[in-house]
């Protein structure tokens, strides 16, 4: 039997890292610690309340949610401005990206990001038949703002995605960039949406802005977020967005009903209720994280600026061969970035005890 799969997809692999149960999982930058006790409780007890309605379908525009989110940014970011009509959320900052680019992009569309990125940027845009286009970063993972502003005036891009603190690299993008780069898009006939993606900005150093500081003066500007990564929550599945109203209205033409369930709305509303207790896992990895760059780089390790929960080190001239040396004693890191690199995500102090002897092993 043929199957009439696009040609474009004929052959294609799912994305997706391993899930490989071993001692140090430090591959797909989730957040080392269980939620604690008391959002767990807080959770099971909302979850539990919630399934007393299960048989309506659940608030489709999730207002308290938004407003929980809006409150939470107020709170995380110093930004008082953000209202219901501001926010948008979806299961994962992924299907709120999905959103973007089913809005925003498709057939004869552009989508402009910054090399090396996140992997899932790609797929996005493929599975909207956009065209995604990438300029390199510079060599030490900045952005090269003259040439992205130039690039945004030649190629005319509906939107421009730069992940901040991004992914795999932990490089922070200046509010000046994310200003240049908002002036370059406004100048694009058609319209241009420039999207932070802020997945890992509670991670961000002391003194490191957020681009939410500049919605109210860029309409086409968007921040998402995720409660993956700092919330302790990859298995909750809740990413948003904050941008002007316009663009939470066209989402909202694109997603399909209900797409939050009532009990995907309880937890994360639930959690979000306890972001104070989850603070003080935050402070560990960051900590983690800045022992860990050190170390490394007393190792005479290069290691990429990081304000996110993972470092990308190097280099290493058969990095497979290191990535299958940490793997035989039980540490799962990630081969991603440019050649000769390693990405590490930030796990407990036991877990990256056991990276550091396991990496001088290897390398001995
Ligand atoms: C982890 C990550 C996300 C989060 O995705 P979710 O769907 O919210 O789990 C988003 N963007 C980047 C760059 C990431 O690394």
């Amino acid at each position: 039997m043929t199957l009439p799969v696009r040609p474009d997809l004929a052959g294609l692999h799912p994305y997706g890292a391993p899930q490989l149960s071993v001692a140090a999982r430090l591959n797909v930058n989730e957040n080392p610690y269980s939620p604690p006790q008391g959002v767990v409780d807080a959770i099971a007890a909302a979850v539990h309340k919630a399934a007393e309605g299960l048989n309506r379908y659940p608030d489709r525009d999730f207002v308290a949610l938004r407003a929980d989110l809006a409150h939470y940014l107020a709170i995380e970011s110093h930004v008082g401005f953000l209202q219901v009509e501001n926010m948008w959320a979806a299961n994962g900052s992924n299907e709120v990206m999905l959103h973007l680019h089913q809005a925003f992009g498709g057939p004869g569309r552009k989508v402009l990001s910054f090399a090396p990125t996140y992997s899932m940027y790609p797929e996005y845009a493929r599975d909207t038949i956009t065209d995604y286009v990438t300029l390199p970063r510079r060599d030490d993972f900045t952005l090269d703002t003259d040439a992205a502003v130039a690039a945004i005036a030649e190629i005319q891009p509906v939107m421009v995605i730069v992940a901040s603190p991004n992914n795999p690299t932990g490089t922070a993008l200046p509010l000046s960039d994310v200003e240049a780069l908002c002036h370059a898009a406004d100048q694009v006939p058609g319209g241009c949406l420039v999207v932070i993606d802020e997945a890992y900005a509670e991670f961000r150093r002391r003194g490191v802005p957020s681009a939410l500081q500049l919605l109210p003066e860029h309409e086409n500007l968007a921040v998402s977020r995720t409660m993956s990564k700092a919330f302790a929550l990859a298995g909750g599945r809740l990413g948003y967005l904050a941008a002007a109203p316009a663009v939470v209205d066209a989402l909202q033409i694109v997603r399909l009903p209900y797409h939050l369930s009532a009990v995907t709305q309880a937890t994360a509303r639930a959690a979000l209720a306890h972001h104070r207790d989850l603070q003080a896992q935050v402070d560990e990895i960051r900590a983690e994280r800045d022992d860990t760059v050190r170390w490394l780089q007393e190792q005479g390790y290069t290691v990429a600026e990081t304000d996110a929960n993972f470092a990308l080190f190097g280099p290493f001239e058969d990095r497979e061969k290191v990535f299958e040396g940490l793997l035989e004693r039980g540490v799962l890191i990630r081969v991603t970035g440019p050649e000769g690199w390693l990405r590490v995500s930030i796990g407990t102090p036991q877990e990256m005890a056991l990276f550091r002897s396991a990496l001088l092993e290897v390398t001995a």
